[in-house]
C-alpha cells in the first residue's frame, strides 16, 4: 500500500559519516487522526493524496510505520543561538528520508514532534497541534508569496496529551525541505569533526544545491557565494514582504536557501524596523531592521568553518572568505532595492530611487501605517481612504515625485499597475487570524476557519474580493502580539 501511496526514498545523508546522525525510529503513538493534508503538495512529490488519507497513509504520518525504504534519523547539528555556540541536533524531529519524485527531484520528508531522540536533552521530543498548525499556515503562505521555504504536508493529531504549561493535544508535522542542511551542521562538523568531515558534508551540499560549484576553479569558494547569494536574496524577500522570522540562530538557516523553523515568526503590521514578536527575544536581536545584518553575521559563521578547503595558506584562506562575506550586503542591498521599485511600479533603475523609498518607509514609520496594506493602496488609489498617511502634506509632496517618476519611464500606467499587483500582495497571514484559526481548530475541533484562511493565502496576488477581509490590520485590543518557541 505505501508503495501505491508513492513513496519513493533514497537515503542519502545516511551516506555521510556516522558522526552526521544517529538511527532513530520515531515513538509510535495511539490513535493517529489526519486533520490536515496538502493536496497539491503531495501531488508534487508525486504520491497519492487519496491513499495517504487512509489509515496506512496516516500511519506513516504519525511514524507507526515508516515507508518501505525510510532509513529514519536524527540529524546532528550545532549553531549559534542569540550569540552562543551550543551543540543541538533533532531533539523532536525525525528524517524519515527523502522523497525522488517523477521527475527526479530530492526532498527531504521530515517528523516533526515525532518522540525522543539521541540530541533531546531535556525534552519530550514531542509537538503540539497549535504550533504544527501555526507552521503549516504561515509556511504555506510563504511558499504562496514566492518566498523559498520547507512546506507542510500533513499534520497528525497523536491522540496523546503533552505537558507544556497545561495539557496540549500532541500533533506531527511531515515537513519538506530541499534539505535540513544549516549553517548549524557545518559548525558542528567544524568544531566536532575533523576537516574530513567538513569536507565530506561540503561535497554533499554541492552534489545536493550547487552541483555547477563542481566546474568553479575553487567548487568550496563557489559553495561559499553562492549560499551567500541566496541567502541575501531570500532575506531580501523577508523585508519586502514584512516577514520577521523571530529566532535567526545558525541553526535556523539553511544552507539550500530556504526559509526554515517557524516558531516564533510573524507578518508585521504596522511599519516599524524595530518590531520583534518573539516573547523570549528581549534585546531584539532579531527585529525586523536587523534581520539583514544578522543574516551577515550568520554567513560568516558558515565561511568560519569552510576555512580549512578555502586555501592550503591561512592567510589566503582568510582574506578569500571576508572577500565573499563583504558582498552579502551589495547583493542583499541590491536584491531589495529591486524588488522595492517593482512595489512601486518602476521598471528600469534611476539614481534618486532609493531616496524616493526610503522617504516613504520613513512616512510609514512617523505616521505608524500598516506595511501591507500602505503598498496596496498605492496600487489601488481607492483603498487610500481612511489612512492618515495619505492625508498629511508630506505625502502629497511624495505622491508628486513618484508620479512624475512612473509618467518618465517607458512603460505605461498600466504596466506599472500591472506590476505592481504582481509585487504587492493583498493578504499576509495576519497575526489575529491566525490566532482565530488556530483557536478554531485547536479548542473546538472546528478547521473551516483554518482552511477559508489557507485558500485565501493560498493565492495572495489575487485581490479578490473574498479576500478583503483579510486585509483588515488586528484591532488594537490584540496589539502588541507576542509569540513564544
Ligand atoms: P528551535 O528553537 O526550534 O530551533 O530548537 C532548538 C533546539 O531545541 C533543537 O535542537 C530542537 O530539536 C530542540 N527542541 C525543541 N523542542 C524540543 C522538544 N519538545 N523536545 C526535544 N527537543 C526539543
Ligand atoms: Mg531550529
Ligand atoms: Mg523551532
Amino acid at each position: 500500500n505505501q508503495t501505491e501511496a508513492g513513496w519513493n526514498f533514497d537515503n542519502s545523508y545516511a551516506e555521510l559519516p556516522q558522526s552526521f546522525f544517529k538511527k532513530q525510529m520515531p515513538s509510535p503513538v495511539r490513535s493517529p487522526e489526519l486533520v490536515i493534508l496538502n493536496g497539491s503538495l503531495a501531488d508534487s512529490l508525486g504520491l497519492d493524496a487519496k491513499i495517504l488519507q487512509t489509515e496506512s497513509g496516516v500511519e506513516v504520518f504519525a511514524g507507526n510505520e515508516p515507508p518501505e525504504g525510510a532509513e529514519p534519523l536524527a540529524q546532528a547539528y550545532a549553531g549559534h543561538q542569540f550569540g552562543h555556540f551550543t551543540m543541538l541536533g533533532d531533539g523532536r524531529a525525525i528524517l524519515l528520508g527523502e522523497q525522488i519524485t517523477h521527475s527526479g527531484e530530492r526532498f527531504d520528508i521530515q517528523l516533526k514532534g515525532p518522540g525522543r531522540t539521541p540530541y533531546s536533552r531535556g525534552g519530550d521530543g514531542r509537538a503540539g497541534l497549535g504550533p504544527m498548525l501555526r507552521e503549516y499556515i504561515i509556511s504555506e503562505a510563504m511558499h504562496a508569496l514566492g518566498i523559498p521555504t520547507t512546506r507542510s504536508l500533513a499534520v497528525v493529531t497523536t491522540g496523546e496529551s503533552i505537558i507544556r504549561e497545561t495539557a496540549q493535544a500532541g500533533a506531527i508535522l511531515t515537513r519538506v525541505a530541499a534539505s535540513h542542511l544549516r549553517v548549524g551542521t557545518f559548525e558542528y562538523a567544524s568544531r566536532f569533526g575533523t576537516e574530513d568531515d567538513v569536507r565530506a558534508l561540503a561535497d554533499y551540499a554541492i552534489d545536493r544545491h550547487y552541483p555547477e560549484a563542481v566546474k568553479a576553479e575553487n567548487r568550496y569558494l563557489a559553495l561559499l557565494q553562492e549560499v551567500i547569494k541566496r541567502q541575501a536574496s531570500l532575506v531580501a524577500k523577508w523585508q519586502l514582504s514584512g516577514f520577521i522570522h523571530g529566532v535567526m540562530n545558525t541553526d535556523n538557516m539553511t544552507i539550500s536557501g530556504e526559509t526554515i523553523d517557524y516558531g516564533p515568526c510573524a507578518f508585521m503590521d504596522t511599519f516599524d524596523p524595530a518590531t520583534v514578536f518573539s516573547s523570549i527575544d528581549r534585546q531584539g536581536r532579531y527585529a525586523y531592521g536587523n534581520q539583514p545584518p544578522i543574516a551577515g553575521w550568520n554567513l560568516a559563521r558558515f565561511a568560519e568553518t569552510l576555512l580549512p578547503l578555502l586555501n592550503e595558506e591561512e592567510k589566503k584562506s582568510l582574506q578569500l572568505a571576508q572577500d565573499a562575506i563583504s558582498e552579502f550586503p551589495k547583493l542583499y542591498h541590491a536584491d531589495w532595492l529591486k524588488g522595492m521599485r517593482a512595489k512601486l511600479g518602476l521598471f528600469n533603475e534611476e539614481e534618486q530611487d532609493k531616496a524616493l523609498i526610503e522617504e516613504l518607509l520613513g512616512m510609514m514609520h512617523k505616521q505608524e501605517a500598516d506595511y501591507t496594506n500602505t503598498f496596496r493602496a498605492l496600487t489601488f488609489a481607492d483603498k487610500q481612504a481612511d489612512s492618515e498617511l495619505f492625508q498629511s502634506q508630506e505625502f502629497a509632496q511624495w505622491q508628486g515625485r513618484w508620479q512624475e517618476r512612473l509618467d518618465g519611464q517607458r512603460e505605461t500606467k498600466a504596466d506599472a499597475h500591472q506590476l505592481m499587483r504582481n509585487s504587492n500582495q493583498a493578504v499576509i497571514p495576519r497575526n489575529h487570524r491566525v490566532e482565530e484559526a488556530l483557536s478554531a481548530a485547536v479548542d473546538q475541533g472546528d478547521f473551516t476557519v483554518l482552511k477559508n484562511l489557507l485558500r485565501v493565502l493560498s493565492n495572495p496576488y489575487a485581490h479578490s474580493p473574498e479576500q478583503e477581509k483579510y486585509c483588515a490590520p488586528a484591532p488594537p485590543s490584540e496589539r502588541p502580539y507576542r509569540t513564544f518557541c
